[in-house]
């Protein structure tokens, strides 16, 4: 009753490495990959984890916060004109610094 492995049948790769088995999906980039490449607890693969928003922690990031200098998404962008962006708990800050 050996079976023998067939590549891509039972057992796919890890889409990072390309070494090891793939038990995991990314939520975001639905990537399959190996437990080394995947954060549990955020539940995305370590490419997302490299780029997804400081804030949030739920979206890709799209740039920089221009002050606290955290990656933030669309959504925590509070500010952009192009070139630079703030995030939204700068934004409060600011604002609240203001009054
Ligand atoms: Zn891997
Ligand atoms: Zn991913
Ligand atoms: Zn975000
Ligand atoms: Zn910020």
């Amino acid at each position: 009753m050996m079976k023998k492995h067939t590549d891509g049948l039972k057992t796919s790769l890890c889409e990072i490495c390309e070494e090891k088995e793939a038990n995991y999906v990314c939520r975001l980039c639905k990537r399959k990959v190996c437990e080394n490449d995947f954060n549990k607890e955020k539940g995305i693969c370590k490419v997302c984890e490299m780029s997804i928003c400081e804030i949030c922690n739920e979206n890709l990031s799209i740039g920089y916060c221009e002050i606290c200098g955290r990656l933030i998404c669309e959504k925590c962008t509070a500010y952009s004109n192009g070139t630079s962006r703030i995030c939204v708990e700068c934004i409060s800050k600011i604002n609240k610094g203001k009054n």
